[in-house]
């Protein structure tokens, strides 16, 4: 070695004793090939210069009073100047030397700092053409080391007549050294995952981002944006029997095919493996997908594969993924390869995979596991949309509706996430909280105003009303709170009613014994048997909003209210109509005799303070 470092790791650099002279000298680390691999990866050996690198030398000119500074890149035959400051021409323009003129494939070779107080009489560089043609008299350069260890070159300053390299001067060069160094990491990774080292095709960051630009102009467009994932049928034997580089033949080959048989605008990228996808800008919907997925089905294996003159036949199987709406590209990409792997789960040439259903099935899947935590976490809480009396324009209760908010996701509604929480049972134990915070808070408002008689409806899924303890746990909530049973109603479906209708009878038997009112909720959308009306305890029919909603346009749903309102009356039962947005429907409900209302109009659902503030102002 013929650099070394004092025990302060600051670099001397000038015992000069056992240095070589540069010819007799191998420098093994200039050849090596995965160092220069990783030069070429940066490709700053060609194009524009970046000024980044040029300003990093100004730095070192002014800060150490020398004429010359260098961003020198050291390549197997000249080093490379990706900065310079001070250079004599010709080599300015030129941006690079022989390594005849290099004093910085010294550092290369080293790995270690280069400090050179007097060039002429130092015999490692004493024969270096640098001294005779660039003026070279003393010389500091520190090494351009990359992440992977790799030395590409060296950040120098150069002064024109011997000098003493302070250690200021050092840690200076230093600095900027490992400045240049992240720069020339930039440069390479930016440049470096976009394609396939095997195949050469774009490689999947690339692919993603066309992929992203396709799903935009498709948004645009009102076409489709599709994507085919192709698999190779049984690779790893394949492979077993040609080799491994056989088996790359072949996934070359494939690539090639796939690349000839492309239309403009398309785009193939391979995938781990021997799976491929395929950008399908030209397909205008499914049915041009699905074409071109045969066509490219065709095109792979229409004829065997050369592998060193033995003819290895190839099959393939294609998933399809294709989408108008707009969907992540990773979606989409996802889709096509859960579209490929059920097409060979089901033996199937190929399959198709609506990309937005997936993503909503994947959201299902993540709500389904999330929702059981979530109570835990502080996630959930209620909020209460008053139910009016109509006549009066004074609230009877309020409901309780059940707010999620996702850390990831935000705000879930419920519609979404009750059906996850029904799916993993979780609902049971979240119905159990909702009762009791709903309870709770009914308690302050009824306490505060006692003459106002305020009512509670709470939510209840049909597993709930499945559960063997239905009926003790409401009632000893009521207990713990010391709530009135007659101050809770809860609301269940006609899916409810439709499921083991002898059970839940017996649980809604049992509450109803406690006092607690029964209304049924969306009356009107499920199958309204109306048998249900007299067979359930039910006090309370809640007319579905679609109803309410239909009212304004269509005459058939003003009589089907009056129908229903009617029934109801006749039958004993009170009637909350849902979902009143207008003046218009509230006159026409009230005209209609509907006693009770809920909706936007009277009241959105709010925060319990938020609620209590109403209630005190009026
Ligand atoms: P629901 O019980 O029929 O609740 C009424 C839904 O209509 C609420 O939606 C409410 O915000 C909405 N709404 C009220 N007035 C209007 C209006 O004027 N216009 C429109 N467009 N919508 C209005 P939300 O809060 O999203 O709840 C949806 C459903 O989720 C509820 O329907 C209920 O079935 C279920 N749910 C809510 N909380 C719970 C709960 O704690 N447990 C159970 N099992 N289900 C719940
Ligand atoms: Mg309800
Ligand atoms: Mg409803």
């Amino acid at each position: 070695m013929t650099i070394r470092a004092d025990s302060d790791g600051v670099v001397t650099g000038r015992a000069l004793a056992g240095r070589e002279p540069s010819e007799q000298r191998k420098p093994a680390a200039v050849f090596d090939g995965e160092r220069l691999a990783a030069l070429r990866d940066t490709a700053l050996l060609e194009g524009e210069p970046d000024d980044a690198f040029a300003r990093l030398n100004r730095i070192a000119v002014e800060l150490l009073g020398v004429p010359v500074s260098l961003v020198s890149l050291v390549d197997e035959d000249r080093q490379f100047f990706a900065g310079q400051v001070g250079l004599p021409e010709p080599w300015a323009s030129f941006r690079e030397t022989p390594l005849s003129h290099s004093f910085c494939q010294h550092v290369v070779n080293s790995g270690e700092p280069l400090v050179i107080d007097d060039a002429r009489s130092d015999p490692l560089v004493s024969g270096n053409l640098a001294i005779r043609d660039l003026g070279v008299a003393a010389y500091a350069g520190m090494p351009l080391r990359m992440r992977d260890g790799n030395v590409l070159g060296s950040f120098c300053a150069i002064d024109a007549s011997p000098r003493h390299w302070s250690e200021r001067d050092l840690r200076i060069l230093g600095d900027l050294a490992s400045t240049a160094a992240d720069l020339i990491e930039l440069h390479r990774v930016q440049r470096l995952p976009l394609h396939d080292p095997l195949t050469g095709l774009p490689d999947r960051a690339l692919f993603a981002e066309l992929v992203a630009q396709s799903v935009m102009r498709a948004g645009r467009s009102g076409e489709c944006a599709a994507v085919l994932a192709l698999g190779i049928d049984g690779f790893r034997l394949i492979n077993e029997a040609l080799g491994h580089t056989g088996g790359d033949k072949v996934l070359v080959s494939v690539g090639q095919r796939l690349t000839a048989a492309l239309r403009g605008g398309d785009a193939v990228c391979r995938v781990g493996g021997d799976e491929f996808l395929v950008l399908c800008e030209s397909a205008r919907d499914e049915a041009d997908a699905l074409a071109v997925a045969g066509r490219l089905r065709e095109a792979v294996t229409v004829d065997p594969i050369d592998v060193e003159g033995r003819d290895q036949p190839i099959a393939a199987t294609i998933g399809v993924a294709c989408t108008t709406s707009q969907v992540e590209p990773a979606e989409l990409i996802d889709a096509a390869l859960v579209g490929l792997h059920q097409a060979k789960a089901g033996a199937h040439a190929c399959e198709r995979v609506d990309p937005a259903r997936r993503a909503r099935a994947d959201k299902r899947l993540r709500l389904r596991s999330d929702i059981a935590g979530a109570h835990e976490r502080g996630e959930l809480h209620l909020a209460y949309q008053p139910i009016m009396q109509l006549s009066t324009g004074q609230p009877t209760g309020v409901e309780a509706l059940l707010r999620w908010q996702h850390p990831d996701l935000g705000l879930i509604p419920p519609n979404e996430f009750i059906p996850a929480a029904e799916k993993s049972g979780a609902v049971v134990a979240l119905g159990e909280w909702v009762l009791r915070q709903a309870c709770s808070d009914l308690l302050i408002w009824r306490r505060r105003w006692p003459e106002r008689n305020l009512t509670v409806a709470v939510n209840v899924a049909p597993v709930q009303m499945g559960t063997a303890n239905f009926v003790d746990v409401v009632s000893s909530t009521l207990d713990d709170l010391g709530m009135s049973p007659s101050a809770l109603t809860l609301e269940i479906t006609e899916r409810t009613l439709l499921h083991d209708g002898e059970n839940h009878h017996r649980t809604m038997d049992g509450l109803r014994a406690l006092g607690i009112r029964f209304a049924l909720d969306d009356f009107g959308t499920g199958y309204s048997a109306l048998s249900y009306l007299t067979r359930f305890p039910i006090d309370t029919v809640k007319i579905d909003r679609t109803f309410v909603d239909a009212m304004t346009t269509d005459p058939r749903a003003t009589r089907l209210v009056e129908g229903i309102l009617a029934m109801t009356s006749g039958l004993g039962l009170q009637a909350v109509a849902e979902g009143i947005e207008s003046k218009e429907q509230l006159d026409a409900l009230t005209g209609m005799g509907c006693q009770f209302g809920q909706g936007y109009l009277l009241g959105r659902p709010a925060s319990a303070t938020a609620i209590t503030e109403q209630l005190a102002r009026n």
